[in-house]
């Protein structure tokens, strides 16, 4: 399968590796929004939110993104997004959570219509 953060998790591709475990690894985005960017990932190939089925891979997840939080020192506070099917947003079809910290987020809704 073509894709690029199984390739990442493979070592084929570099990244910027900020905390690994059995189950996840997390690095920086390539294209940071956010003066912390990471991407916490599963090893395994799960295409979305909508296809993470196993609770101990959910729950490695969570726990992941909030030690990198930690680890990066973002005690202000901080956002966990995982954008998910074509109107969420999602490019990368491999499950990732966005950690983003580091300064005051603006909100991040959809425009209210009316
Ligand atoms: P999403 O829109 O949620 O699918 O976001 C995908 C994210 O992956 C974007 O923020 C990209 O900047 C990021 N990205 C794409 N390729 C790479 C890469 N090779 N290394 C790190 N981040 C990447």
């Amino acid at each position: 399968m073509d894709c690029i953060f199984c390739k990442i998790v493979a070592g084929e591709l570099p990244a910027k590796l900020v905390r690994e475990d059995a189950s996840t690894i997390a690095f920086r985005d390539v294209k940071p929004q956010a003066p912390t960017h990471v991407l916490v990932v599963p090893r395994v190939h799960v295409g979305s939110l909508d296809e993470l089925k196993d609770p101990t891979l959910a729950g490695a997840l969570l726990l992941a993104a909030a030690e990198v939080a930690r680890a990066e020192k973002l005690a202000g506070g901080w956002r966990l997004i995982s954008n998910t099917g074509a109107d969420g947003g999602q490019v990368v079809q491999h499950l990732h959570l966005h950690v983003f910290g580091g300064a005051k987020l603006g909100r991040m809704l959809p425009e209210r219509k009316g």
